[in-house]
């Protein structure tokens, strides 16, 4: 066992985000003239890995890349915010995960993901004595996400719980959990649509039963965050609340990414469980006052500059 048990290890998504703007959708079959282009480093493995980052946390990732451009520069991306990008390899013949993004001018969109190389982390690339299986257990903390495939998530899991490693799992994009990987959570995060598929409800009642509902499936603790109304935090009789605080919103893109990580690093850092929401919740809540993903995800000083507002 590593007994210096240090930083996080984030395992998911990589995508490249290729965002169009046009006045209006397309229709079926039809070409229309866009506006400008941009691209964006995505996905929510990499968001998350670099949002702890940012908050000053030592941060590793496992996961997949294509063999093409746009695998070269999602690693880049990584390194340059001093993610550890050794697990995160380029697949052999396969493309990066990329999100088709049409924006037209009243802000509706059409989005087609493509999990590409994501779909690749495979249970196997975890093999005992696997530099990605020591990522895992050399960490304080492992984060996951559901854009890659449950398989290797429930590995992740598994290697995590035998080496001590405590797993957060942000159950996003929404989707039921099996009971295996459930008694496996130390901290669950979703939002409310998320809990209602890991409940296996298609509609949720009051939040605060929601946390205790979702601990009582095998977490040892389950937050919910809810938008413009904060968070809920459970981690045993009491639910802990925190209010959203109030900032000027430009859009909630990363508002998830953002609050997931903060509460692993708050978690890390042995913050209490009120003092780490609080902490999750002003990440949200500044990753709103900016547009995009990757682009709006708050560093350490700005969070600790609310929080002493
Ligand atoms: P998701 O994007 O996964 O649905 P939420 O929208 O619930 O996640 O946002 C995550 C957290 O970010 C919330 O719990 C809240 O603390 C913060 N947040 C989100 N929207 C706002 C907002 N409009 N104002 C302030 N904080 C917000």
């Amino acid at each position: 066992m590593v007994d210096a048990k240090q930083g996080l290890s984030v395992l998911g998504s990589l995508n490249m985000d290729l965002v169009v703007r046009a006045r209006r959708l397309p229709r079926p079959g039809e070409t229309l003239a866009g506006g400008p282009f941009q691209t964006f480093h995505g996905g929510k493995g990499g968001n998350q890995a670099v949002a702890a980052a940012r908050l000053g946390a030592s941060v590793a990732m496992v996961g997949r890349v294509g063999d093409d451009a746009y695998g070269a520069e999602l690693r880049r991306g990584l390194a340059a915010e001093g993610v550890g990008d050794a697990e995160v390899r380029p697949v052999p013949g396969c493309p990066s995960g990329v999100a088709l993004i049409t924006v037209d001018d009243a802000g509706e969109n059409t989005i087609v993901v493509t999990p590409g190389a994501n779909a690749w982390l495979l249970p196997q690339d975890l093999a005992p004595e696997s530099g990605a299986a020591r990522a895992i257990q050399e960490a304080a903390w492992l984060i996951a996400q559901l854009e890659v495939p449950l398989d290797t998530v429930l590995q992740a899991a598994r290697l995590a719980h035998a080496a001590g490693t405590r797993f957060l799992l942000n159950a996003a994009p929404a989707s039921q959990l099996p009971e295996a990987l459930l008694s496996l959570i130390d901290v669950l995060v979703v939002n409310r649509v998320e809990a209602a598929a890991v409940l296996e409800r298609s509609r949720v009642g009051a939040p605060s039963g929601l946390a205790r509902a979702l601990r009582r499936l095998g977490p040892r603790a389950a937050a919910v965050t809810l938008g413009d109304q904060g968070a809920l935090f459970c981690d045993g009789a009491r639910v802990l609340r925190q209010d959203a605080f109030a900032v000027e919103t430009v859009d909630a893109v990363g508002a998830g990414d953002a609050f997931t990580a903060a509460l692993a690093v708050a978690l890390l850092e042995s913050q209490a469980p009120a003092e780490a929401l609080c902490f999750a919740c002003a990440a949200g809540a500044l990753a709103t006052t900016r547009a995009g993903a990757r682009t709006s995800l708050p560093r350490r000083a700005e969070v600790d500059a609310l929080l002493r507002r």
